[in-house]
């Protein structure tokens, strides 16, 4: 692994549940690969995610597949099964270090929504989670991330040049608004790359 302009490899993880992949997770992780000038990305579906408790939630492995599906057109774009083989909850800390032990001497990337990160105070350990990566936070469509950095100001004992934000072509793209489309019998075209379309279609996901 080599980049032209830093002799550190750098590795951009990127999170999610994923129920499904679409073309927003795409466009802001080509986008921060792109600017950061990453060696690769890792896509790692979540196993089960803290914050979304009790939710009616794919199966972890359709998830990991799909995610396989859209990226694999990409060569610089990776997944990961880690979290999804995990049991319990899927913190990021854990997956941060899991990554940072499989590829020591790399500069890790946490590529995030902007509207993720406005909760990332409630995350588990941050401090040592900015302490060990980057944080970059994509915009999406209706967050500010002025607020998050007012947020952050008041409260912050952790360095503050560990979090990035970068703007991306904004995507109105929500797996929410996938799964009500499939649920409502709607169209799902352009929204996600066409081999996740079928997966979709094919195991009758989202259905009920
Ligand atoms: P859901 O609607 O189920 O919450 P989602 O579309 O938000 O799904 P997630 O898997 O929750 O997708 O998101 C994974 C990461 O990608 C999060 O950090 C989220 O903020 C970011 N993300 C999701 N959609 C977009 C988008 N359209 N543009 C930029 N970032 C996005
Ligand atoms: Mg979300």
């Amino acid at each position: 692994m080599s980049n032209s302009t830093n002799l550190t490899p750098k590795i951009g993880i990127m999170g999610g549940t994923f129920d499904p992949i679409h073309y927003g997770h795409l466009v802001g992780a080509e986008g921060v690969r792109d600017e950061v000038g990453l060696d690769q990305v890792i896509f790692v579906p979540t196993g089960r995610p803290p914050h979304k408790p009790g939710l009616n939630i794919t199966n972890p492995w359709d998830r990991y597949l799909m995610t396989v599906l859209a990226t694999a057109s990409n060569d610089y774009f990776q997944v990961s099964s880690i979290e999804v083989e995990r049991p319990g909850y899927s913190y990021t800390v854990d997956t941060v270090q899991s990554v940072i032990k499989m590829y020591p001497g790399t500069e890790i990337y946490f590529i995030t929504g902007a509207d993720a990160v406005l909760d990332i105070l409630t995350w588990k350990n941050v401090e040592l989670l900015l302490s060990i990566c980057h944080i970059v936070a994509v915009t999406r469509p209706n967050y500010e991330l002025d607020k998050l950095w007012e947020k952050l100001k008041n409260v912050l004992s952790f360095p503050q040049d560990r979090i990035l934000s970068m703007e991306v072509p904004a995507l109105a793209i929500s797996s929410t608004d996938i799964r009500k489309r499939v649920h409502e019998g709607r169209t799902i075209k352009y929204l996600l790359p066409e081999p996740v379309e079928h997966y979709i279609a094919k195991h009758k996901l989202y259905k009920n």
